[in-house]
């Protein structure tokens, strides 16, 4: 086995990634480091559902092991919205500047109680034997009256910990990593697929 292929194109979440499985000695590579051009139909009802779609359109380019990962923002106070809509929410090419003001104004006079959200993921691994195994991360917070932070992407600024006092764009990479959603699921993943390499 001489490297894993992670089925993403999001350089923001391959940093991640990169930090987590960097210690397993087996290079990782986007789908763009490994020359692999394919649209995904991402039409899953679920979390779990997108990632398996998304490593199985990956399989005829390789045998070696891959992983893609689906994950998202759940808003209690909005039906669990964006959830697996969060990349196409108000459309793929709105900043998230302006999708995060949007969740932060329907919450608006919403008192903390009703607040609460989390981001989840889903890790799909697909195996050289056919197999496909699956982990999934959650972490838990309260939708920001305002947006703060600078690190991360997407909708980090507005997904604050009560806990710590700060959202998960004021995490630097490596706290995020330790208690995030794609920490979590990716830690679950690495420990199965240690077996397999
Ligand atoms: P995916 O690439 O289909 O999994 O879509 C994930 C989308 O969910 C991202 O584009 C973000 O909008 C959101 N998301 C997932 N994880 C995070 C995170 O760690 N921080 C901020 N936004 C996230």
């Amino acid at each position: 086995m001489d490297k894993i292929i992670f089925a993403t194109s999001n350089e923001g979440k391959m940093k991640e990634i990169r930090l987590i499985l960097g210690d397993l000695g087996i290079p990782v590579l986007s789908l763009k480091e490994a020359g692999i051009s394919v649209d995904i139909v991402e039409d899953g009802q679920t979390f779990e559902e997108n990632a398996i779609i998304k490593v199985k359109a990956i399989r005829p380019y390789t045998d070696g092991i891959i992983l893609a990962d689906d994950s998202g923002l759940e808003v209690d106070f909005l039906n669990k919205q964006p959830g697996v809509y969060s990349a196409r929410f108000m459309g793929e090419d709105t900043p998230y500047t302006v999708k995060n003001q949007w969740i932060i104004d329907q919450l608006s006079e919403v008192e903390n109680e009703k607040r609460s959200a989390r981001f989840v993921c889903c890790i799909a691994a697909s195996l050289p034997n056919g197999e496909i195994l699956t982990t999934k991360g959650t972490i838990e917070g309260i939708i920001a009256e305002e947006a703060m932070g600078e690190n991360g992407f997407g909708y980090d600024p507005i997904l604050f910990l009560p806990e710590l006092g700060l959202t998960t764009a004021q995490l630097d990479a490596q706290t995020k990593n330790e208690i995030s959603h794609r920490g979590k699921a990716l830690s679950k993943m690495k420990e199965k697929i240690k077996n397999y390499l």
